[in-house]
Protein backbone atom coordinates (compact mmCIF):
# COMPACT_ATOMS: atom_id res chain seq x y z
CA UNK A 1 0.00 0.00 0.00
CA UNK A 2 1.84 3.35 -1.51
CA UNK A 3 0.67 6.20 0.54
CA UNK A 4 0.73 10.05 -0.74
CA UNK A 5 0.24 12.77 1.72
CA UNK A 6 -0.48 16.25 0.46
CA UNK A 7 0.66 18.89 2.78
CA UNK A 8 3.16 19.14 5.73
CA UNK A 9 1.69 20.94 8.42
CA UNK A 10 0.28 18.88 11.74
CA UNK A 11 -2.24 16.92 9.79
CA UNK A 12 0.18 15.67 6.90
CA UNK A 13 3.20 14.84 9.00
CA UNK A 14 1.14 12.89 11.83
CA UNK A 15 -0.60 11.15 8.56
CA UNK A 16 3.15 10.31 7.37
CA UNK A 17 4.58 8.53 10.77
CA UNK A 18 1.12 6.50 10.96
CA UNK A 19 1.07 5.24 7.53
CA UNK A 20 4.35 4.16 7.26
CA UNK A 21 3.28 1.17 9.24
CA UNK A 22 1.17 0.06 6.11
CA UNK A 23 3.94 0.89 3.48
CA UNK A 24 6.25 3.20 1.70
CA UNK A 25 4.87 7.18 2.21
CA UNK A 26 5.37 10.06 0.17
CA UNK A 27 4.99 13.16 1.44
CA UNK A 28 4.40 16.33 -0.74
CA UNK A 29 4.55 20.26 -0.07
CA UNK A 30 6.46 23.33 -0.41
CA UNK A 31 9.44 23.26 1.79
CA UNK A 32 9.09 26.27 3.99
CA UNK A 33 7.39 25.61 7.87
CA UNK A 34 5.85 29.52 7.70
CA UNK A 35 3.68 28.02 4.76
CA UNK A 36 1.64 25.70 7.85
CA UNK A 37 -0.80 27.32 9.76
CA UNK A 38 0.24 25.17 12.12
CA UNK A 39 4.13 26.27 12.81
CA UNK A 40 1.90 29.94 13.89
CA UNK A 41 -0.59 28.31 16.14
CA UNK A 42 0.12 30.07 19.43
CA UNK A 43 -2.33 28.53 21.84
CA UNK A 44 -2.11 24.76 21.72
CA UNK A 45 -3.61 21.51 21.67
CA UNK A 46 -6.79 20.66 23.22
CA UNK A 47 -7.01 17.44 24.70
CA UNK A 48 -8.30 16.11 28.23
CA UNK A 49 -5.08 14.91 30.46
CA UNK A 50 -6.33 16.71 34.01
CA UNK A 51 -8.30 13.95 36.79
CA UNK A 52 -11.09 16.62 37.07
CA UNK A 53 -11.88 17.15 33.44
CA UNK A 54 -13.54 14.38 30.96
CA UNK A 55 -14.50 13.33 27.11
CA UNK A 56 -18.11 14.11 28.24
CA UNK A 57 -16.84 17.82 29.32
CA UNK A 58 -14.73 18.85 26.48
CA UNK A 59 -17.51 17.28 23.74
CA UNK A 60 -20.31 19.26 25.79
CA UNK A 61 -18.10 22.34 24.99
CA UNK A 62 -17.25 21.10 21.61
CA UNK A 63 -21.18 21.12 20.48
CA UNK A 64 -21.85 24.14 22.66
CA UNK A 65 -19.45 26.28 20.36
CA UNK A 66 -21.10 24.39 17.34
CA UNK A 67 -24.24 25.69 17.92
CA UNK A 68 -26.39 22.70 16.94
CA UNK A 69 -24.14 21.70 13.62
CA UNK A 70 -21.44 19.03 14.83
CA UNK A 71 -21.56 15.71 14.13
CA UNK A 72 -21.94 14.12 17.11
CA UNK A 73 -19.89 11.27 15.98
CA UNK A 74 -17.17 13.41 14.74
CA UNK A 75 -17.51 14.79 17.93
CA UNK A 76 -16.78 12.13 20.07
CA UNK A 77 -13.66 10.46 18.09
CA UNK A 78 -12.35 13.84 18.57
CA UNK A 79 -12.41 14.08 22.53
CA UNK A 80 -11.79 10.08 22.93
CA UNK A 81 -9.05 10.28 20.53
CA UNK A 82 -6.67 13.56 21.51
CA UNK A 83 -5.36 12.34 24.33
CA UNK A 84 -4.05 9.03 22.97
CA UNK A 85 -2.67 11.26 20.63
CA UNK A 86 -0.89 13.60 23.46
CA UNK A 87 0.69 10.24 24.74
CA UNK A 88 2.02 9.02 21.70
CA UNK A 89 3.39 12.61 20.94
CA UNK A 90 4.70 12.43 24.94
CA UNK A 91 6.38 8.68 23.95
CA UNK A 92 8.14 10.44 20.97
CA UNK A 93 9.47 12.76 23.05
CA UNK A 94 7.69 15.83 22.21
CA UNK A 95 8.16 17.92 25.31
CA UNK A 96 4.87 20.01 26.56
CA UNK A 97 5.26 22.37 29.22
CA UNK A 98 5.24 19.95 31.33
CA UNK A 99 5.70 22.14 34.64
CA UNK A 100 2.64 24.20 34.20
CA UNK A 101 -1.10 22.48 33.89
CA UNK A 102 -2.74 22.66 30.75
CA UNK A 103 -4.31 25.91 30.33
CA UNK A 104 -7.81 27.37 30.08
CA UNK A 105 -9.11 29.09 27.21
CA UNK A 106 -12.56 30.57 26.26
CA UNK A 107 -15.01 28.05 25.90
CA UNK A 108 -13.52 25.16 27.40
CA UNK A 109 -15.08 24.33 31.36
CA UNK A 110 -11.94 22.78 32.30
CA UNK A 111 -8.31 23.64 32.30
CA UNK A 112 -6.84 21.59 28.69
CA UNK A 113 -4.81 23.36 26.77
CA UNK A 114 -1.46 22.11 26.28
CA UNK A 115 1.32 24.29 25.51
CA UNK A 116 4.78 24.40 23.94
CA UNK A 117 7.41 26.84 24.42
CA UNK A 118 4.52 29.17 25.76
CA UNK A 119 3.30 31.06 22.94
CA UNK A 120 4.73 29.11 19.96
CA UNK A 121 3.39 26.29 20.33
CA UNK A 122 2.66 25.84 17.07
CA UNK A 123 6.66 26.23 16.11
CA UNK A 124 7.60 24.15 18.19
CA UNK A 125 4.92 21.08 17.44
CA UNK A 126 5.69 21.53 13.61
CA UNK A 127 9.92 21.55 14.73
CA UNK A 128 9.24 18.13 16.45
CA UNK A 129 6.89 16.64 13.66
CA UNK A 130 9.50 17.54 10.51
CA UNK A 131 12.33 16.02 12.99
CA UNK A 132 10.11 12.69 13.47
CA UNK A 133 9.80 12.57 9.80
CA UNK A 134 13.01 13.40 8.62
CA UNK A 135 14.65 10.59 10.58
CA UNK A 136 15.20 7.06 9.89
CA UNK A 137 11.60 6.15 9.12
CA UNK A 138 12.44 5.92 5.81
CA UNK A 139 9.84 8.64 4.54
CA UNK A 140 10.08 10.22 1.57
CA UNK A 141 9.63 13.61 1.29
CA UNK A 142 9.49 15.97 -1.90
CA UNK A 143 9.59 19.88 -1.71
CA UNK A 144 6.64 20.56 -4.99
CA UNK A 145 2.96 21.58 -4.96
CA UNK A 146 0.33 19.27 -6.20
CA UNK A 147 -1.54 20.69 -9.17
CA UNK A 148 -4.26 17.51 -9.58
CA UNK A 149 -5.54 14.25 -8.56
CA UNK A 150 -6.04 11.61 -10.55
CA UNK A 151 -9.25 10.28 -10.21
CA UNK A 152 -11.97 9.10 -12.76
CA UNK A 153 -14.48 10.66 -10.52
CA UNK A 154 -14.68 7.07 -8.14
CA UNK A 155 -11.63 5.84 -7.66
CA UNK A 156 -7.93 8.20 -6.84
CA UNK A 157 -4.36 6.55 -8.11
CA UNK A 158 -2.66 9.22 -7.81
CA UNK A 159 -1.16 12.76 -8.13
CA UNK A 160 -0.11 15.11 -10.75
CA UNK A 161 2.72 17.87 -9.53
CA UNK A 162 3.11 21.49 -10.65
CA UNK A 163 5.99 20.26 -12.49
CA UNK A 164 4.08 17.99 -14.76
CA UNK A 165 5.40 14.80 -12.92
CA UNK A 166 2.61 12.55 -11.71
CA UNK A 167 3.33 10.10 -8.63
CA UNK A 168 0.82 7.27 -8.05
CA UNK A 169 -0.26 6.22 -4.71
CA UNK A 170 -3.41 3.85 -3.64
CA UNK A 171 -3.91 5.96 -0.45
CA UNK A 172 -3.44 10.16 -1.31
CA UNK A 173 -4.27 12.11 2.06
CA UNK A 174 -4.99 15.72 1.48
CA UNK A 175 -3.49 17.72 4.57
CA UNK A 176 -3.35 21.09 2.42
CA UNK A 177 -4.73 23.56 5.27
CA UNK A 178 -7.40 26.13 5.37
CA UNK A 179 -8.44 28.90 3.19
CA UNK A 180 -8.58 31.78 4.97
CA UNK A 181 -5.96 33.19 2.19
CA UNK A 182 -8.48 34.20 0.35
CA UNK A 183 -9.32 36.81 3.20
CA UNK A 184 -7.33 40.41 2.59
CA UNK A 185 -6.79 40.30 6.54
CA UNK A 186 -5.82 37.06 7.51
CA UNK A 187 -4.26 36.11 10.17
CA UNK A 188 -2.36 32.91 8.83
CA UNK A 189 -0.40 32.35 5.66
CA UNK A 190 -1.09 33.96 2.50
CA UNK A 191 -0.56 30.60 0.91
CA UNK A 192 -3.60 28.98 2.55
CA UNK A 193 -6.34 29.57 -0.49
CA UNK A 194 -8.02 26.20 -0.21
CA UNK A 195 -6.24 24.50 -3.50
CA UNK A 196 -7.28 21.06 -1.32
CA UNK A 197 -10.59 21.86 -1.73
CA UNK A 198 -10.87 22.40 -5.27
CA UNK A 199 -8.30 19.38 -5.68
CA UNK A 200 -10.64 17.56 -3.89
CA UNK A 201 -13.66 18.73 -5.77
CA UNK A 202 -12.64 18.23 -8.97
CA UNK A 203 -11.38 14.77 -8.63
CA UNK A 204 -15.50 13.76 -7.67
CA UNK A 205 -15.32 14.85 -3.56
CA UNK A 206 -17.83 17.06 -2.42
CA UNK A 207 -17.16 20.09 -0.20
CA UNK A 208 -19.43 21.48 3.24
CA UNK A 209 -19.99 24.11 5.89
CA UNK A 210 -17.97 26.49 3.19
CA UNK A 211 -20.35 29.10 4.88
CA UNK A 212 -18.31 28.64 8.59
CA UNK A 213 -15.24 30.78 9.11
CA UNK A 214 -14.18 32.36 12.49
CA UNK A 215 -12.77 35.53 12.28
CA UNK A 216 -10.42 36.57 15.51
CA UNK A 217 -11.50 39.60 16.56
CA UNK A 218 -8.02 40.95 17.86
CA UNK A 219 -5.41 41.15 15.00
CA UNK A 220 -3.12 43.73 14.29
CA UNK A 221 -4.52 46.82 12.27
CA UNK A 222 -1.94 48.71 11.05
CA UNK A 223 -2.07 50.20 7.73
CA UNK A 224 -0.01 48.15 4.87
CA UNK A 225 1.01 45.54 7.36
CA UNK A 226 -0.29 41.93 8.14
CA UNK A 227 -3.09 41.09 10.42
CA UNK A 228 -0.84 39.07 13.28
CA UNK A 229 -3.20 37.55 15.35
CA UNK A 230 -3.00 38.91 19.55
CA UNK A 231 -3.92 35.54 21.12
CA UNK A 232 -7.06 36.11 23.10
CA UNK A 233 -5.14 34.73 26.29
CA UNK A 234 -4.26 38.42 26.76
CA UNK A 235 -7.42 39.27 27.31
CA UNK A 236 -7.58 36.19 29.00
CA UNK A 237 -5.26 37.52 31.27
CA UNK A 238 -6.77 41.05 31.80
CA UNK A 239 -5.97 43.22 28.48
CA UNK A 240 -8.63 45.35 27.88
CA UNK A 241 -10.65 46.36 24.51
CA UNK A 242 -10.95 50.17 24.48
CA UNK A 243 -12.18 52.94 22.40
CA UNK A 244 -10.54 55.93 20.46
CA UNK A 245 -11.55 57.86 23.87
CA UNK A 246 -10.20 55.12 26.32
CA UNK A 247 -13.33 53.99 26.81
CA UNK A 248 -14.43 50.09 27.78
CA UNK A 249 -16.76 48.95 25.41
CA UNK A 250 -17.49 45.21 25.48
CA UNK A 251 -19.59 44.87 28.82
CA UNK A 252 -22.22 46.84 26.73
CA UNK A 253 -22.56 43.85 24.29
CA UNK A 254 -21.83 40.82 26.71
CA UNK A 255 -21.84 39.96 30.23
CA UNK A 256 -18.71 37.91 30.07
CA UNK A 257 -16.67 41.19 28.47
CA UNK A 258 -13.73 40.82 26.73
CA UNK A 259 -13.95 37.48 26.83
CA UNK A 260 -16.91 36.98 24.98
CA UNK A 261 -17.44 34.69 22.22
CA UNK A 262 -15.10 35.17 19.25
CA UNK A 263 -18.07 36.04 16.77
CA UNK A 264 -19.64 38.79 19.23
CA UNK A 265 -16.28 40.52 20.11
CA UNK A 266 -16.16 40.82 16.22
CA UNK A 267 -19.19 42.12 15.73
CA UNK A 268 -18.79 44.71 18.42
CA UNK A 269 -15.35 46.05 17.74
CA UNK A 270 -17.00 46.85 14.13
CA UNK A 271 -19.54 48.67 15.61
CA UNK A 272 -17.32 50.40 18.13
CA UNK A 273 -15.41 51.46 15.20
CA UNK A 274 -18.42 52.95 13.43
CA UNK A 275 -19.99 54.71 16.31
CA UNK A 276 -16.32 56.56 16.81
CA UNK A 277 -15.38 56.46 13.29
CA UNK A 278 -12.11 55.63 14.59
CA UNK A 279 -9.54 52.06 15.17
CA UNK A 280 -10.53 50.49 18.17
CA UNK A 281 -7.15 49.10 20.69
CA UNK A 282 -5.84 46.10 22.58
CA UNK A 283 -4.63 47.82 25.83
CA UNK A 284 -2.11 45.51 27.81
CA UNK A 285 -1.05 47.77 30.26
CA UNK A 286 -2.26 45.75 32.90
CA UNK A 287 -1.07 42.24 32.05
CA UNK A 288 1.61 41.26 33.95
CA UNK A 289 5.45 40.14 32.52
CA UNK A 290 4.35 40.27 28.89
CA UNK A 291 7.64 40.45 27.55
CA UNK A 292 7.82 36.46 29.36
CA UNK A 293 3.90 35.01 28.50
CA UNK A 294 3.66 36.92 25.22
CA UNK A 295 7.43 37.10 23.22
CA UNK A 296 5.50 36.11 20.14
CA UNK A 297 3.01 39.28 20.82
CA UNK A 298 5.63 41.17 21.81
CA UNK A 299 7.44 40.85 18.98
CA UNK A 300 4.60 40.91 15.93
CA UNK A 301 3.83 45.05 17.99
CA UNK A 302 7.57 45.49 17.44
CA UNK A 303 7.78 44.71 13.85
CA UNK A 304 5.53 47.35 13.31
CA UNK A 305 6.99 49.94 16.02
CA UNK A 306 4.31 49.47 19.05
CA UNK A 307 4.92 48.36 22.30
CA UNK A 308 2.45 46.33 23.46
CA UNK A 309 3.75 46.38 27.01
CA UNK A 310 3.12 50.26 27.05
CA UNK A 311 0.86 51.70 23.94
CA UNK A 312 -2.24 50.18 23.46
CA UNK A 313 -2.27 48.63 20.34
CA UNK A 314 -4.81 49.07 17.17
CA UNK A 315 -6.86 45.96 16.29
CA UNK A 316 -9.63 44.66 14.17
CA UNK A 317 -11.46 40.92 13.24
CA UNK A 318 -9.44 39.29 10.46
CA UNK A 319 -10.26 35.50 8.50
CA UNK A 320 -8.57 32.73 10.70
CA UNK A 321 -10.05 29.34 10.36
CA UNK A 322 -12.38 27.31 8.09
CA UNK A 323 -14.70 25.24 9.92
CA UNK A 324 -15.56 24.15 6.46
CA UNK A 325 -13.31 22.04 3.87
CA UNK A 326 -14.18 18.61 1.95
CA UNK A 327 -16.48 16.54 3.27
CA UNK A 328 -15.56 13.19 4.57
CA UNK A 329 -16.65 10.61 7.17
CA UNK A 330 -14.82 9.91 10.60
CA UNK A 331 -12.14 8.00 8.94
CA UNK A 332 -11.28 11.09 6.78
CA UNK A 333 -12.53 8.92 3.47
CA UNK A 334 -14.73 10.85 1.04
CA UNK A 335 -16.88 9.48 -1.51
CA UNK A 336 -13.99 8.93 -4.13
CA UNK A 337 -12.06 5.67 -3.28
CA UNK A 338 -8.60 6.48 -2.09
CA UNK A 339 -9.14 9.89 -1.31
CA UNK A 340 -8.71 11.64 2.29
CA UNK A 341 -8.55 14.84 3.66
CA UNK A 342 -7.30 15.36 7.14
CA UNK A 343 -7.17 18.79 9.41
CA UNK A 344 -8.23 22.11 8.38
CA UNK A 345 -8.57 20.97 4.73
CA UNK A 346 -11.35 18.58 5.76
CA UNK A 347 -14.88 19.10 7.01
CA UNK A 348 -15.23 16.06 9.09
CA UNK A 349 -18.28 18.24 11.67
CA UNK A 350 -16.29 18.51 14.94
CA UNK A 351 -16.64 22.54 14.30
CA UNK A 352 -20.07 22.68 13.43
CA UNK A 353 -20.55 26.56 12.77
CA UNK A 354 -17.93 27.59 15.05
CA UNK A 355 -14.66 26.02 16.17
CA UNK A 356 -13.71 25.47 20.29
CA UNK A 357 -10.67 27.26 20.51
CA UNK A 358 -7.36 24.56 20.44
CA UNK A 359 -9.76 22.06 18.92
CA UNK A 360 -7.96 22.44 15.23
CA UNK A 361 -4.38 20.38 16.15
CA UNK A 362 -6.07 18.39 17.92
CA UNK A 363 -8.60 17.49 14.78
CA UNK A 364 -4.83 17.01 13.00
CA UNK A 365 -3.42 15.06 14.86
CA UNK A 366 -6.52 12.63 15.38
CA UNK A 367 -7.97 12.76 11.91
CA UNK A 368 -4.27 12.56 10.32
CA UNK A 369 -3.99 9.57 12.00
CA UNK A 370 -7.44 7.53 11.22
CA UNK A 371 -6.44 8.83 7.54
CA UNK A 372 -3.30 6.89 8.13
CA UNK A 373 -4.97 3.76 8.99
CA UNK A 374 -8.64 3.81 7.26
CA UNK A 375 -9.62 0.89 5.19
CA UNK A 376 -9.61 2.07 1.37
CA UNK A 377 -13.53 1.41 1.00
CA UNK A 378 -16.22 1.48 0.79
CA UNK A 379 -16.24 5.05 0.56
CA UNK A 380 -19.33 7.41 2.10
CA UNK A 381 -22.32 7.31 -0.49
CA UNK A 382 -23.22 10.94 -1.75
CA UNK A 383 -26.95 11.23 -1.96
CA UNK A 384 -29.00 10.85 -5.38
CA UNK A 385 -30.76 14.22 -5.13
CA UNK A 386 -28.79 17.99 -5.74
CA UNK A 387 -29.99 21.58 -6.26
CA UNK A 388 -28.39 23.23 -9.19
CA UNK A 389 -25.11 22.12 -11.00
CA UNK A 390 -21.79 24.06 -11.73
CA UNK A 391 -20.13 24.93 -15.04
CA UNK A 392 -16.37 24.71 -14.47
CA UNK A 393 -14.90 28.16 -14.79
CA UNK A 394 -12.33 28.51 -17.31
CA UNK A 395 -10.32 31.59 -15.40
CA UNK A 396 -10.69 33.73 -11.97
CA UNK A 397 -9.93 36.61 -10.80
CA UNK A 398 -6.95 38.20 -9.42
CA UNK A 399 -6.21 37.15 -6.38
CA UNK A 400 -6.14 40.49 -4.80
CA UNK A 401 -9.80 41.34 -5.82
CA UNK A 402 -10.61 38.00 -4.31
CA UNK A 403 -9.21 39.18 -1.50
CA UNK A 404 -10.72 43.05 -1.88
CA UNK A 405 -14.14 41.06 -2.46
CA UNK A 406 -13.92 38.70 0.50
CA UNK A 407 -13.09 41.64 3.31
CA UNK A 408 -16.02 43.78 1.92
CA UNK A 409 -18.39 40.97 1.32
CA UNK A 410 -17.90 37.47 3.42
CA UNK A 411 -16.73 39.09 5.99
CA UNK A 412 -17.78 39.19 9.88
CA UNK A 413 -21.26 41.09 8.52
CA UNK A 414 -22.96 39.46 5.61
CA UNK A 415 -25.59 40.95 3.89
CA UNK A 416 -28.21 38.96 1.20
CA UNK A 417 -28.38 41.02 -1.84
CA UNK A 418 -24.31 42.04 -1.85
CA UNK A 419 -23.86 38.03 -1.46
CA UNK A 420 -26.02 37.94 -4.64
CA UNK A 421 -23.64 40.37 -6.32
CA UNK A 422 -20.65 38.79 -5.18
CA UNK A 423 -21.74 35.38 -6.92
CA UNK A 424 -22.86 36.86 -10.19
CA UNK A 425 -19.56 38.83 -10.15
CA UNK A 426 -17.35 35.42 -9.43
CA UNK A 427 -19.76 33.05 -11.95
CA UNK A 428 -18.82 35.10 -14.20
CA UNK A 429 -14.89 35.99 -13.72
CA UNK A 430 -12.97 34.41 -16.81
CA UNK A 431 -10.08 36.04 -16.62
CA UNK A 432 -7.01 33.96 -17.76
CA UNK A 433 -4.79 34.68 -15.73
CA UNK A 434 -7.01 34.65 -12.94
CA UNK A 435 -6.58 32.69 -9.84
CA UNK A 436 -9.08 29.74 -10.73
CA UNK A 437 -8.36 28.15 -7.24
CA UNK A 438 -9.46 30.83 -5.31
CA UNK A 439 -11.94 31.95 -7.32
CA UNK A 440 -14.03 29.03 -7.35
CA UNK A 441 -12.90 28.53 -3.61
CA UNK A 442 -14.90 32.26 -2.64
CA UNK A 443 -17.71 31.27 -4.91
CA UNK A 444 -18.34 28.40 -3.01
CA UNK A 445 -18.27 30.32 0.05
CA UNK A 446 -20.42 33.29 -1.32
CA UNK A 447 -23.32 30.71 -2.49
CA UNK A 448 -23.01 28.41 0.80
CA UNK A 449 -23.30 31.94 2.97
CA UNK A 450 -26.35 33.22 0.20
CA UNK A 451 -28.22 29.95 0.72
CA UNK A 452 -28.22 30.52 4.28
CA UNK A 453 -30.69 32.68 5.79
CA UNK A 454 -30.46 32.78 9.45
CA UNK A 455 -26.97 33.65 11.30
CA UNK A 456 -25.05 31.20 13.79
CA UNK A 457 -21.62 30.73 14.40
CA UNK A 458 -19.38 32.19 12.20
CA UNK A 459 -21.53 32.90 9.91
CA UNK A 460 -23.55 36.38 10.36
CA UNK A 461 -26.66 38.06 8.09
CA UNK A 462 -27.05 41.36 8.97
CA UNK A 463 -30.64 41.06 6.88
CA UNK A 464 -31.38 37.55 8.95
CA UNK A 465 -29.61 37.83 12.61
CA UNK A 466 -31.10 34.83 14.42
CA UNK A 467 -30.45 31.51 13.82
CA UNK A 468 -33.78 29.61 12.84
CA UNK A 469 -34.62 25.78 13.84
CA UNK A 470 -35.16 24.58 10.58
CA UNK A 471 -31.63 25.44 9.60
CA UNK A 472 -30.31 23.26 11.36
CA UNK A 473 -28.71 20.79 8.67
CA UNK A 474 -24.93 21.33 6.92
CA UNK A 475 -24.86 22.22 3.68
CA UNK A 476 -22.75 19.88 1.28
CA UNK A 477 -21.78 20.65 -2.44
CA UNK A 478 -20.50 18.66 -5.07
CA UNK A 479 -20.35 19.12 -9.40
CA UNK A 480 -23.71 17.90 -9.51
CA UNK A 481 -25.04 20.45 -6.91
CA UNK A 482 -25.98 21.33 -3.46
CA UNK A 483 -27.76 19.22 -0.72
CA UNK A 484 -28.68 19.49 2.89
CA UNK A 485 -27.27 16.98 5.63
CA UNK A 486 -29.50 16.30 8.54
CA UNK A 487 -28.39 16.27 11.97
CA UNK A 488 -29.64 14.19 15.29
CA UNK A 489 -31.80 16.50 17.63
CA UNK A 490 -29.52 18.60 20.45
CA UNK A 491 -30.40 15.84 22.98
CA UNK A 492 -29.10 12.90 21.34
CA UNK A 493 -26.46 15.01 20.10
CA UNK A 494 -25.31 15.66 23.89
CA UNK A 495 -24.76 12.01 25.05
CA UNK A 496 -21.71 11.95 23.79
C1 LIG B 1 -2.16 32.59 13.87
C2 LIG B 1 -2.84 31.27 14.11
C3 LIG B 1 -2.91 30.75 15.40
C4 LIG B 1 -3.54 29.52 15.63
N1 LIG B 1 -3.56 29.00 16.91
C5 LIG B 1 -4.07 27.76 17.11
C6 LIG B 1 -4.00 27.13 18.39
O1 LIG B 1 -3.44 27.68 19.33
N2 LIG B 1 -4.54 25.89 18.54
C7 LIG B 1 -5.17 25.24 17.51
O2 LIG B 1 -5.65 24.12 17.70
N3 LIG B 1 -5.23 25.81 16.29
C8 LIG B 1 -4.69 27.03 16.06
N4 LIG B 1 -4.75 27.59 14.80
C9 LIG B 1 -5.31 26.78 13.72
C10 LIG B 1 -4.32 25.66 13.37
O3 LIG B 1 -3.01 26.20 13.37
C11 LIG B 1 -4.60 25.05 12.01
O4 LIG B 1 -5.96 24.75 11.87
C12 LIG B 1 -3.82 23.73 11.85
O5 LIG B 1 -2.47 23.95 12.10
C13 LIG B 1 -4.00 23.17 10.45
O6 LIG B 1 -3.09 22.12 10.27
P1 LIG B 1 -3.07 21.35 8.88
O7 LIG B 1 -2.00 20.33 8.97
O8 LIG B 1 -4.42 20.93 8.52
O9 LIG B 1 -2.67 22.49 7.80
P2 LIG B 1 -1.38 23.42 7.71
O10 LIG B 1 -0.59 23.40 8.96
O11 LIG B 1 -1.82 24.74 7.21
O12 LIG B 1 -0.49 22.71 6.59
C14 LIG B 1 -0.93 22.67 5.24
C15 LIG B 1 0.20 22.12 4.38
O13 LIG B 1 -0.29 21.86 3.05
C16 LIG B 1 0.62 22.43 2.09
N5 LIG B 1 -0.10 22.63 0.84
C17 LIG B 1 -1.16 23.45 0.58
N6 LIG B 1 -1.54 23.30 -0.72
C18 LIG B 1 -0.72 22.37 -1.26
C19 LIG B 1 -0.63 21.76 -2.56
N7 LIG B 1 -1.45 22.09 -3.56
N8 LIG B 1 0.34 20.83 -2.77
C20 LIG B 1 1.20 20.48 -1.76
N9 LIG B 1 1.14 21.00 -0.53
C21 LIG B 1 0.20 21.93 -0.28
C22 LIG B 1 1.12 23.67 2.81
O14 LIG B 1 2.28 24.20 2.21
C23 LIG B 1 1.37 23.07 4.21
O15 LIG B 1 2.57 22.32 4.21
C24 LIG B 1 -4.12 28.81 14.56
C25 LIG B 1 -4.05 29.34 13.26
C26 LIG B 1 -3.41 30.55 13.03
C27 LIG B 1 -3.34 31.08 11.63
Amino acid sequence: MRTLVVGAGAAGLWCALHATEHGPVTVIAPGAAELTATAWAQGGVAAVTEPQDSAELHAADTLAAGVGLCDPDAVRVLVEEAPLAVQELRALGMAFDEGERPALEGGHSARRVLHAQGDASGRELHRFLAAQVAGDRGIDRMDGRVVAIASDGRVARGAILGDGRSIEADRIVLATGGACGIFGRRTGPDTSIGEGLVLAWAAGAALADLEFVQFHPTALDVPGKPARLLTEALRGEGATLIDVHGERFMTRFHPLGELAPRDVVARALIRVREETGAPVYLDAAGVSDVAQRFPTAVEQCREVGLDIAHVPIPVAPAAHYMMGGVLTDVWGRTPVSGLFAAGEVACTGVHGANRLASNSLAEALVFGARAARAELGPPPEPPAARDGSFREPAGGLPLTEVRELADRTLGVRRFGPELDALVDRLVSAEHPQGDRVATLVERLMAEAALRRRESRGGHFRVDFPEPQAGWRVRQAVDRDGWWAIPLPEPEAARTV
